[in-house]
């Protein structure tokens, strides 16, 4: 993709705060963080989003997001981590080259990735199962 500013952050084409790159994927910081250490796991080929991305990449991102959480987590001490990802607008993506939010976390830190729970009708159930299970 020539105009995707993540495909030119993954291949280093743009400078970024690398934590870490291996041939697959570039980890960066968010230039707007949630929290502090806020990063991204960028594939390095183009993919809008998670259906997009082919399954062994899915597959290795959800790996390296394990392993550079736990690092991130360690390195900041960080009590809690939120793993994100968003596809669609409507969903809250911004930019259109699949990737993992790693969000490291505080007891109390305020930070807003959350929502207000409602509540499973009968009827939303299975409305639900049957349309999946069809
Ligand atoms: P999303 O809303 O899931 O598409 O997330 C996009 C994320 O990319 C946001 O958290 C932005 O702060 C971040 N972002 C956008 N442009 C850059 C950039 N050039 N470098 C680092 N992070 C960026
Ligand atoms: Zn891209």
């Amino acid at each position: 993709m020539d105009n995707c500013i993540f495909c030119k952050i993954a291949n280093g084409e743009i400078p970024s705060a690398t934590l870490y790159e291996d041939g697959d994927f570039r980890v960066i910081l968010d230039l707007g963080p949630a929290s502090k250490g806020h990063a991204l796991i960028l594939p390095k080929t183009h993919a809008a989003n998670l259906y997009e991305l082919p399954d062994e990449l899915a597959a290795k991102a959800m790996v390296l997001a394990k392993k550079m959480g736990a690092k991130l987590s360690g390195a900041l001490g960080s009590d809690g981590l939120n793993v994100v990802q968003n596809n669609g607008k409507a969903a809250g993506q911004t930019v259109f080259h699949f990737h993992i939010h790693l969000i490291p976390r505080n007891q109390g830190d305020g930070v807003g990735v959350s929502w207000t729970p409602g509540k499973l009708t009968d009827e939303v159930k299975e409305e639900i199962l049957s349309k999946i299970h069809a």
